[in-house]
């Protein structure tokens, strides 16, 4: 349920709201806009009747939330919410570029990229040094010592860092190191998980698992969000499909459905949707003009001799001259993209 204060209203009146909310054993969410402070009550609503609180001072409207998610939706928080990483946006007018290898290597490597991110103007570095692969033979990541070198790496050049946390063990490791936590596609309903990064102190970048709906993504969303962490970021990076062409299928329509339906920043990840690093390029500059508040994307130096996802990392070159063809697309829809300085 949703309680709309009247744009006057003190924050007293918005006080009183919030303790009938916990007296019937539900928690309150405030959000305060512009214009005028939005009250959710968050539980079992079968306990609420709307004229518990119409009768409130201060009250405009009480309205059910028939979505099952709620903190998620527009209806809670009509503007655009912006995650604030390090000295960057994310959201709103903002478009963010997330860029580095697939997964950490070498010292060599990840310093190699950053610089290349930063001096083209990326604005956060990632890099995995827990990896979700699907043979366990695979590459499995460095772990800690590969936190270490993209948290030193970044340093180096003033970037924050966006790395994966696989399991809840290591949630408390991985937000010593990263400035963002990254729930991959294959965790996306790992609800354990996302409790337990929605009581940390970290921006959560959330990726869309290729089977899910946008409505299963936003209710992930609603877990981290329940939790009191109000920094979520969504991520769209291909859901499977038939055709072969391409490694998933890019959905761009989702970015458009989650700027109607929720608040949140949404990100696009063309490097696993297509797979393919010639097809990086297009689809990035298509999510933003389609309204996606950033891009994420995989950058080595070598891709050749990468230890995972070589095909669809783009060379440093690459990446700059996508920088350079972002600018204008991003101008064109009146937004702006936001650099690293150098
Ligand atoms: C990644 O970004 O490193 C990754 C593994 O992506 P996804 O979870 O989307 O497959
Ligand atoms: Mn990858």
């Amino acid at each position: 349920m949703i309680i709309v204060m009247q744009s006057e209203a003190s924050p007293e009146k918005a006080d009183a709201v919030v303790q009938r909310i916990e007296d019937m054993g539900l928690k309150a969410h405030v959000s305060r806009g512009e214009f005028r402070t939005i009250i959710g009550a968050i539980g079992d609503e079968t306990l609420l009747k709307p004229e518990y609180f119409a009768g409130l001072a201060g009250v405009e409207s009480v309205m059910p939330i028939m979505k099952p998610y709620k903190l998620a939706s527009r209806d809670f928080h009509h503007e655009d919410s912006v995650v604030e990483v390090g000295p960057f946006r994310a959201g709103g007018d903002a478009v963010s570029v997330i860029a580095g290898p697939c997964s950490v290597e070498s010292e060599d490597q990840v310093r190699t990229t950053a610089r290349a991110v930063r001096d083209a103007g990326g604005t956060m570095l990632r890099g995995g040094a827990f990896k979700p692969r699907s043979s366990p033979y695979s590459f499995q990541g460095l772990g800690e010592d590969g936190l270490k070198i993209l948290r030193d790496a970044a340093a180096e050049v003033g970037l924050p860092t966006v790395t994966e946390v696989l399991d809840v063990r290591e949630v408390e490791l991985v937000a010593r190191y990263a400035d963002v936590l990254q729930i991959g596609a294959r965790n996306m309903q790992n609800f354990r998980l996302l409790t337990e990064v929605g009581q940390v102190e970290r921006p959560v970048f959330l990726k869309r698992n290729p089977a899910a709906t946008i409505e299963e993504l936003l209710m992930s969303a609603e877990y981290v969000l329940s939790e009191g962490n109000h920094r979520v970021m969504l991520c769209e990076r291909g859901i499977r499909g038939f055709d072969k062409s391409t490694r998933y299928l890019l959905d761009l329509a989702a970015v458009a459905v989650i700027r109607r339906d929720s608040h949140l920043p949404i990100l696009v990840d063309p490097s696993h949707a297509t797979g393919r690093r010639e097809l990086v390029v297009p689809m990035a500059l298509a999510a933003i003009a389609g309204g996606a508040h950033g891009v994420m994307v995989e950058v080595h130096p070598d891709p050749e001799k990468a230890l995972s996802d070589g095909p669809q990392q783009l060379v440093p070159e690459a990446f700059r001259q996508m920088m350079a063809e972002l600018g204008p697309i991003a101008d064109a829809v009146g937004r702006t993209l936001q650099r690293a300085e150098i």
